[in-house]
């Protein structure tokens, strides 16, 4: 299993990352992609990679909810002149549950248009946060066409979803799929061969009021072969090489 997406950069995990990780590794996570989202992070997230090296990998990222222009100026130079220390760009994207405003969700638009831009240019793969905001991120996907994409903790309708796996988009799926009837939807209609794991911990734990950590995917592992009619196995081995195509800078054979 490889969890695509999380955050061990956040202040909840500084007491006992060690022991985090340990987890992780015991029930069989055999890498983690974890994502900075304030440049506040990017140093201490290079340090947690450099001591799980080979275990932990870096996605750099803005939070959707920044919309200062220097920060985004900063973040995107950073990842220009570093993009050999991380192996995806995100998470970034669109937010339209905390923004509102027209003139706001326009410039999170063009934000998110001028990260699709750097993924290209970068050849990464972008990690998307589309928080009730789904048909609009898949709609700018399309026009810039570029699909090298995750969209993570997807939460719009199966519809869009289904066109944007068609075009090779990649959907992670984070453990509270468990619970969440929207998530199991989205898991039925796509196929196996675009779904990835991610925990999202600390948050989308598989039970609610919990700290989430990246040893849960083994839940959405168990979840995606109940809802497939499938066996835990082949779960493990069809995400794990999705991961793989499309994450091409981590190696799990070591
Ligand atoms: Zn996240």
């Amino acid at each position: 299993m490889i969890d695509v997406h999380c955050h061990l950069d956040e202040h909840v995990f500084r007491q006992d990352l060690d022991k985090v990780i340990e987890r992780a590794r015991r029930v069989g996570v055999k890498a983690i992609i974890t994502s900075t989202i304030n440049p506040k992070n990017i140093e201490y997230s290079l340090y947690i990679v450099n001591k799980y090296k080979n275990y932990v990998y870096l996605s750099v990222g803005l939070d959707p909810l920044i919309l200062d222009d220097n920060i985004f100026s900063e973040v995107y130079e950073w990842i220009k002149g570093n993009a050999n220390l991380i192996v995806g760009i995100g998470e970034v994207g669109l937010d339209y549950y905390y923004i509102r405003d027209h003139s706001e969700r326009a410039k999170q638009r063009n934000m998110f248009i001028e990260w699709i831009e750097l993924a290209r240019e970068l050849n990464k793969p972008l990690i998307v946060h589309s928080r009730s905001a789904g048909k609009y991120a898949i709609q700018i996907i399309m026009e810039q066409e570029y699909y090298n994409v995750i969209m993570h903790a997807y939460d719009g309708s199966v519809g869009y979803a289904m066109e944007a796996a068609k075009r090779g988009v990649f959907f992670s799926i984070p453990p509270s799929v468990v619970f969440s009837q929207q998530k199991q939807k989205l898991v039925k209609r796509l196929p196996l061969e675009s779904l990835l794991l991610e925990s999202d911990a600390p948050v989308l734990a598989p039970f609610r009021n919990q700290r989430n950590e990246p040893a849960n995917i083994i839940y959405t592992v168990r979840k995606i072969a109940e809802l497939k009619n499938t066996t835990i196995d082949k779960v493990i081995e069809v995400t794990t090489a999705n991961t793989l195509r499309i994450f091409k800078d981590i190696d799990i054979q070591h």
